[in-house]
Order: structure tokens, then sequence, then C-alpha cells
């Protein structure tokens, strides 16, 4: 990201929070690997964006999501200081995680998960710790879930989020999505064994069930629930995504259609592209399910394909539901 995008993104931000008088903003640096742009951008970045907002009582929190082979003692010291939370990605044990991650000078058999850990260390560590945000770990159903939550366990994270790989009706995940529910099995065992091991970290998608089937409560995770994440994807020329996962829809399909320097955060939601919320922006079988509330339909990029653009249920449909019952039925043992 320039220069000149990121001044014009900062001027956004503090413009969006002082129309609205926010109490709070939440800025998450992405990718790709955000800490490709380099610790002076960060520091800029985060430093300019605090200073606009000086004054009008607005806290910005700030955090990155990192594959984690960056992370040194130095650049954890600036973060300390600019007090930006990690996240960093690890999917699970070093042959689980290893399977796709692999840095383009790795050769066959060394990804990136010893780097991985020896930052995990660092960042779990008593300086570094007050960082560390959490885990994000893309299922792969090839990889044992039991395993794959022990080895994020192990790292005593505050959080650890499951991310289900994007797909569509057209383009349905691998081994899984359609009629299958090899996606709703494997959290099932990662949830029964966050639920013996007694909770040791947040698990949003899990929680977020609970409170949604318990008291018909707020969606800390993207994929459930019937309100959109009140959130925008702001690309490195200026351009603005609704959500990065429309991105597995079709090339551009993310686009709002416009970009911070034609349109305010506000200005955005009155483009055509704008997503509509709520049950009634829903399929038929979606409107009708007992189990919408909570489910929400899924992802919207979930749900596209077959020729009915979005109006399908999400491609993991029978993965979220045995989840939602599993847990629910869990619960009430
Ligand atoms: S995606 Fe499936 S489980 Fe979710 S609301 Fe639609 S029909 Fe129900």
């Amino acid at each position: 990201m320039s220069a000149p995008v990121r001044e014009q993104l900062v001027s956004r931000i503090a413009e969006h929070a002082r129309r609205h008088g926010l109490d709070r903003v939440r800025v998450l640096l992405h990718g790709g690997e955000p800490l490709l742009a380099g610790p002076r951008v960060i520091a800029d970045f985060t430093t300019a964006v605090r200073r606009a907002v000086q004054g009008t009582g607005t806290e910005v929190d700030f955090a990155l999501q990192t594959n984690g082979v960056l992370l040194t003692e130095a650049l954890l010291d600036l973060l300390l200081e600019l007090d930006v939370q990690v996240g960093v990605s690890l999917d699970g044990y070093a042959e689980a995680h290893d399977r796709h991650r692999r840095g383009p000078g790795s050769g066959a058999g060394k990804g990136s998960h010893a780097r991985v850990t020896a930052a995990l260390a660092l960042l779990g560590g008593a300086r570094y710790r007050p960082l560390f945000g959490g885990l994000l770990c893309t299922i792969d159903p090839a990889n044992d879930p039991v395993r794959t939550f022990d080895a994020l366990a192990a790292h005593r994270p505050p959080a650890a989020d499951f991310l289900l790989p994007h797909g569509t009706w057209d383009h349905p995940p691998t081994g899984g999505g359609g009629d299958g529910a090899l996606y709703g099995a494997w959290l099932c065992a990662v949830h029964d064994r966050w639920r013996a091991a007694g909770r040791p970290m947040r698990v949003r998608l899990f929680e977020s069930i609970d409170s949604l089937s318990r008291y018909g409560g707020g969606s800390s995770s993207e994929v459930l629930g019937t309100v959109p994440a009140a959130a925008v994807a702001i690309e490195t020329d200026g351009t603005v995504a609704w959500t990065e996962s429309l991105n597995a829809v079709a090339e551009g399909a993310a686009h709002t259609g416009g970009t911070i320097f034609s349109h305010s955060f506000d200005a955005l939601l009155g483009l055509d592209s704008a997503p509509e919320d709520g049950v009634g922006s829903l399929c038929r079988r979606c409107r009708e399910c007992p189990l919408v509330q909570v489910c929400g339909g899924g992802l919207r990029a979930h749900r596209f394909g077959r020729g009915r653009g979005f109006a399908n249920p999400s491609v993991y449909c029978k993965d979220i539901s045995a989840l939602i019952r599993h847990i629910t039925s869990s619960r009430d043992q």
C-alpha cells in the first residue's frame, strides 16, 4: 500500500470515527502477509491513525494477522510499543501445517511449521504475551482434528479460530461441502476436545453457536448469525471490498465498486453492490430452516452457484447444521 493510499485511508477512518462519535475502531492489518510492509510502514500507519482520531475520544485497536515467519524479537518489541495485537496462522501439528504452508524456497517436505512454532514460543513468553491475539487454523479434513486442536492448545493462545476453506456450489471445498458433512464432523470432534479440556481458549465459532442458540445473542463469528459483519476490506490500491471471502465467487466479486478516494465508508452503503442483510434476503430453504437464527445461511460467498446466484443455502449447510445440533445437544446433556 503506497503512502498516498495509506494517507487517504487514515483520513477516511478518522472521518468515519468523528462522524459517528465512535468509542472504538478496530483495524486489522491483513494480507497476503502484512509484515512484508516492513516495520517503518507499520509504525507510520498505526501512529498516523491514532494521531488522526486524537481528541475525538475514539480508541483504535490494531491487530495483524501473520503467517509468523517474520516475527522476530525486534519486530515484537516494536509491536509492543505500538500496541498491535498479533494473530498467527497455524494449521496444527507439523505434518498438518506443512501440508499447505510452504515457503517458495522451502522445497518439498520443508514447510514453515518449525519457524512458526519458534515465533509462537517468543509470542507466548511473558514479555510479548499481552500481544498474543490468537491462532487461526484453516481446516483440512485430511488432518486429525484432535491432534490439530492439541497442537494449537499447546501454545496456550487466548483464542483459536477455525476457518472453513472458501468454496461455492460451483467450486465446492476439497473433499466436502454439498451433501457431505466432513467438515462438520471435524469441527464436532474439535468441539468435544475443547469442551473436555475445559475450554482452555476462546473459540468464537463454538461460543457464537452457544450464544445465538441459547440467548438469541450476538455472533462474534463472521460465518454465523443474520447480521453481516460490520467491516470492509481495503485493498492495497484503495479499492474497497465487502469481504474478501467473496473473491471465491469470481475475480472482483468482492469489490464494492467504490474506493477510499471516491467514497466515504457511509457512502459505500448506498452502492448497488451493498449486500442485503437479514433473514429476508436468504433463499426459501434457509428462511424456513429451524436453525436460521443461528446459522444465518453461512458466509455469503459459500451460498453462490448452481445458476442461482446467492439464492442457495451454504455449500457447508450440512456441516454447519451438524455442528449446531451437536453443540446444542451436548450442552443439554
Ligand atoms: S445454510 Fe442450511 S443450516 Fe443454514 S440456514 Fe440455510 S438451510 Fe439452515
